[in-house]
């Protein structure tokens, strides 16, 4: 089956900035594309306090979720707590990597209810700067009504952990052969060239543009694994010269020869 591409915006709150959102919006619903939309619960994110507080906001949410977009639970309050970099090793701070399990269930079973509360069903969730470890994957399972997890570099969703893993790969278009591609939007900090880009994509993939729920999960194939183990090293090596230490790495944690036809597998087959 050729790629299938999903959109997601990400940091949809109270505070949000229409002006900035409402173009994004306006091209979806010229191209039928159904995004997930991560909204913050309990947006308590000092970078998004500064705007004015819509009273209306979860009038919205509401209104998305008529539209057909699938709500995501974005974190608690969109705070970052530590510099623990998680799972994937994206990003060197989270909201909750490294927070004890009662902390994380807690926060989680309460974003969960606030939606609940809303009339939003949001079973999506996006963990903020897509920082989360295995407690949180075990928080995520003891809240009925979350399925999914909107994160991690594998090719096609998957089932890991009792969750469906909706892949996020990507924070621009890139045309790809195979696979489930996310591409993740921050409306807030993006431009015109941006809107323009994904304008141009969405005119020449209209079709491959997927429904994320709609999606078949299987169990973790070996490109996968290997494209989500080379995705972990880059990320963690990807400032400065760490050729040495990557190849140490490498050499350390597997047999070389496998890795090398793994990953030349693994690169044929996107
Ligand atoms: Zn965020």
């Amino acid at each position: 089956m050729p790629a299938r591409y999903i959109i997601r915006f990400d940091d949809a709150s109270e505070y949000m900035n229409y002006r900035k959102w409402d173009p994004f919006f306006e091209l979806i619903e010229q191209y039928g594309v159904k995004p997930i939309v991560a909204v913050i619960p309990f947006n308590n994110d000092p970078i998004f306090l500064k705007r004015s507080r819509d009273d209306k906001f979860w009038d919205t949410v509401r209104m998305w979720q008529v539209k057909g977009y699938h709500i995501g639970i974005h974190g608690f309050e969109h705070l970052y707590r530590n510099h623990n970099r998680g799972i994937l090793g994206i990003n060197k701070y989270s909201e909750f990597a490294g927070v004890p399990l009662e902390r994380q269930k807690e926060m989680i079973s309460k974003a969960y209810t606030k939606f609940k509360d809303e009339g939003i069903h949001a079973e999506i969730f996006v963990a903020p700067a897509h920082s989360f470890d295995k407690n949180t994957l075990r928080a995520i399972r003891e809240v009925p009504g979350i399925k999914y997890i909107s994160d991690g570099y594998f090719i096609n969703p998957i089932i890991r952990n009792g969750l469906y893993w909706i892949p996020q790969q990507l924070w621009s278009p890139v045309e790809k052969r195979k696979g489930v591609w996310t591409i993740c939007y921050h409306p807030e900090t993006s431009n015109d060239s941006s809107l323009k880009i994904l304008k141009e994509f969405l005119e020449s993939n209209r079709s491959s543009i997927a429904d994320p729920l709609s999606l078949e999960f299987r169990s973790m194939g070996i490109a996968d694994y290997v494209f989500s183990v080379l995705m972990k090293i880059y990320y963690k090596f990807r400032s400065g010269n760490y050729l040495k230490k990557y190849l140490k790495l490498l050499n350390e944690t597997f047999d070389f020869k496998s890795i090398i036809i793994l990953s030349l597998l693994s690169l044929q087959s996107l």
